[in-house]
């Protein structure tokens, strides 16, 4: 369905034929597939990850195991006992399916995302949803309006992954935000904050082709290409000169909020210093085991550290956003290709000579 690349992210929209139903937490596993039609996946960091390392972090694959986890599809079968979804709705796949008992505190008081037990589907040893037929549990289907293209059903996940942190990190309207890390999530996180009415936003990266993209995404925001010979303090010294400079309220302006989308520890060591004391430091991007931090900044400005583990209850509000028009996921789309042609999609998210922000791999088959 959709698989995503480090340095460009691949989503797969098939049509909902693949979808494997079965009801959520519930006794009665009904399995129904998802029917005919088309689907779409996008690729993503950590699917070219998996194909390029067998593995990612604690997780190894050891037998065959299909990639993808941001897709969508039609749904061409259902289970006994499925009722949210029926053969003919399109729908976009919610990859993560806790365990639902009453054992599990997490699943008990909503927090589904960090059931210890969770099976997300592309991690081993769940396959993934870049497959021409996909069976999952029902429950954790949403089914999508008609004005919905499968592209954007794929990009559902991704924009869960910034949903999640809008909320978490309160975005609002008025207040200067730094975004780290230009890839397909700190785009579409820029989509979020600047959806959320923060301004001025300012997004880096090492790369000014992806500087220029988010800035074609969003003419507002501010860019900052960052060089990583500099020092951290000076980075965040020169970023605080820009939101100053562009405020021009003849105050220093820092960014209430950074949402750092690279996982770099001298990323996460600029945002550090960036930000505005009492602020937030708002850690999407994921790296080494362990990272310096420049603990005293934090510690004495009273700057927060805060995570975000994938998401949870995100997909009916990001239909609504994206059905509603608030937020124009589809254009962060670089490329598409055929099902047939998913390793060609993956060779090209991982290829850092090639420029690509998201991969797109669509089935039209019936
Ligand atoms: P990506 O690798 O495509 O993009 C990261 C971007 O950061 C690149 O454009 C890169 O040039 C830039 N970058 C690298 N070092 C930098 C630095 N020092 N300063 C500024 N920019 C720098 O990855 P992505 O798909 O956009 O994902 C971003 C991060 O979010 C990854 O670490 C990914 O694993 C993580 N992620 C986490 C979750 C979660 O649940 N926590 C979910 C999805 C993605
Ligand atoms: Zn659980």
């Amino acid at each position: 369905r959709h698989q995503c690349a480090r340095s460009s992210s691949v989503c797969h929209a098939p049509r909902a034929r693949r979808a494997r139903t079965q009801r959520r937490a519930s006794s009665a596993r009904a399995q129904g597939s998802a029917s005919s039609g088309s689907s779409a996946t996008d690729s993503c960091a950590s699917d070219v990850h998996f194909w390029q390392h067998a593995g990612l972090g604690p997780w190894k694959i050891c037998d065959k195991t299909a990639l993808g986890h941001e897709s969508g599809g039609e749904v061409i079968a259902v289970g006994e006992g499925v009722t949210n979804v029926k053969v003919g709705d399109r729908v976009a796949i919610e990859p993560g399916v806790p365990c639902g008992k009453a054992t599990c505190n997490f699943c008990l008081t909503g927090q589904y995302n960090l059931c210890p037990t969770v099976d997300f589907y592309s991690v081993p040893p769940m396959d993934g949803t870049l497959t021409r037929y996909h069976v999952h549990p029902a429950g954790w289907l949403h089914k999508v309006p008609d004005s919905m293209s499968y592209a954007e059903i794929a990009l559902l996940e991704p924009l869960s992954v910034c949903l999640h942190g809008t909320l978490r990190a309160e975005l609002r309207l008025g207040m200067p935000v730094l975004i780290t890390g230009a890839g397909p999530i700190g785009v579409v996180q820029l989509l979020c904050a600047q959806a959320s009415g923060c301004s001025p936003i300012v997004i880096t990266d090492l790369s000014q082709e992806r500087l220029a993209f988010a800035k074609g995404l969003v003419p507002s925001v501010h860019t900052y290409t960052v060089d990583t010979k500099k020092e951290a303090q000076e980075t965040a010294r020169e970023i605080v000169e820009l939101f100053t400079s562009v405020a021009d309220m003849g105050v220093e302006v820092m960014p209430a909020v950074t949402m750092e989308c690279t996982g770099v520890e001298s990323s996460i060591a600029v945002a550090g210093y960036a930000t505005a004391s009492a602020g937030l430091v708002f850690v999407i991007g994921v790296g080494k085991s362990h990272i310096n931090i420049p603990f005293m900044e934090f510690s004495t400005r009273e700057v927060s550290l805060k995570f975000l583990f994938r998401y949870r209850d995100t997909w009916p509000r990001a239909i609504r956003l994206v059905a509603g028009g608030v937020l124009d996921i589809k254009r962060i789309v670089t490329r598409t290709f055929p099902l047939e042609q998913a390793k060609e999609a993956v060779e090209h998210s991982a290829d850092r000579s090639t420029f690509s922000v998201k991969t797109l791999i669509i089935d039209e088959s019936d």
